[in-house]
């Protein structure tokens, strides 16, 4: 399939010159060349995720970096916003790693409200509190920034998942004053799977250094020292490096505001295409995440009754596209296509025709 055709929402379509990036040969991670490889990455990274941090990169998936965080997370009880698949992964991560876990559920497609979230703090005393930024398995984006607010007024810090977000939602780590945030390469980062990458204010890390039973492996404290000098704590994958510094070039001859920009337009386009298509036809296609609190990178398609996602993704594959499935409970009656990293709204334009040609084809042969 040639890239642009492409929409899963768990895989990014990756652009060959990044893949051909990788074909060199593996540089040592404690050479000359290899800190400037690194340094040159910093400065793309710290601009998807809105910091002057260091950026951490380690070669791990995403959970990886979820675990990290909540093992460096100060001692105490932890609130986790549970609006998704991933919001529980975190709960079930904390809950894992020893530590008490209290899980606030929302309803699928919805997002954790400030307002509520600071009256279950008042309620509790919690030291950290784990949120989802752009949730998957739903398509819903919460206000990171509202809800990092009424933590750091309760005196709990926030440790946000962005892995579909970073890349193609706007980021402001520093700006939201977050304490820890993290992200994997392979969704709006553009980049084939391997690279998980985290970010932590320095009270954060100062504060971790006294959290014992941190690990070694994923040790956020000793990232951040090997990062001031430009190195990675072990040996990291340096081919997906290679892959990263091209991706990140791209990102700075695009600009990051453009980069996100993008997004929001594709997210546009796929909410009024399928207000056109319900307006066309007579069939019910909904977009589960509330507006307003919609993905620019991730959306799920509430399918008509006795559609299946099956029948529908492989109707769509015929025409050339690859979308995804529903995630858990929603398996077979959703499917959910990611435009994310470096996808136009004209590819997904034709990604969308495509998926309308199969809801029209479908409904004629029932
Ligand atoms: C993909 C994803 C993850 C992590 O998945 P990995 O398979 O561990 O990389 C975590 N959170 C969200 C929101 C995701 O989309």
């Amino acid at each position: 399939m040639p890239f642009g055709n492409s929409f899963l929402p768990n895989l990014a379509d990756v652009r060959q010159e990044v893949l051909d990036a990788m074909l060199r040969r593996p540089i040592s991670h404690r050479s000359a060349e290899f800190h400037k490889l690194f340094a040159n990455i910093q400065t793309g990274l710290r601009g998807l995720f809105g910091t002057e941090r260091p950026v951490y990169v380690a070669t791990s998936s995403g959970t990886g970096m979820m675990e990290a965080a909540v093992r460096c997370a100060p001692r105490g009880r932890i609130l986790a916003l549970v609006n998704g698949a991933f919001g529980e992964r975190f709960a079930r991560i904390a809950q894992a790693c020893g530590r008490e876990v209290d899980r606030c559920e929302i309803p699928p497609g919805q997002v954790p409200e400030p307002s509520a979230v600071a009256e279950l703090l008042s309620r509790g005393s919690y030291s950290a509190v784990t949120m989802v930024h752009s949730e998957t398995s739903t398509g819903a984006l919460a206000d990171v920034r509202g809800i990092a607010n009424v933590s750091r007024s309760a005196g709990a810090v926030t440790i946000v998942d962005s892995v579909s977000g970073v890349g193609g939602a706007p980021f402001h780590f520093d700006d939201w004053g977050l304490d820890c945030a993290v992200s994997a390469s392979q969704k709006a980062i553009g980049l084939p799977p391997g690279l998980g990458f985290a970010v932590a204010s320095a009270d954060f890390i100062r504060n971790a250094a006294d959290v014992s039973d941190r690990g070694v492996y994923l040790d956020l404290v000793s990232f951040d020292a090997y990062a001031q000098d430009n190195e990675t704590p072990t040996t990291p994958a340096v081919s997906l490096l290679f892959a990263l510094e091209v991706e990140v070039a791209e990102v700075e001859r695009e600009g990051v505001e453009a980069r996100w920009a993008r997004h929001d337009a594709m997210r546009t386009s796929v909410e009024c295409w399928s207000s056109q298509l319900q307006r066309d036809t007579d069939l019910e296609v909904g977009i589960l995440a509330r507006p307003g609190a919609r993905s620019p990178t991730v959306t799920v398609l509430q399918l008509p009754d006795a559609m299946s996602s099956d029948v529908l993704i492989t109707d769509v594959a015929v025409r050339g596209y690859l979308i995804g499935s529903g995630y858990g409970d929603l398996a077979t009656t959703s499917v959910r296509l990611g435009h994310m990293a470096d996808h136009t709204v004209e590819e997904l334009a034709g990604c969308l025709s495509a998926i309308a040609e199969s809801f029209r084809a479908i409904k004629r042969a029932r």
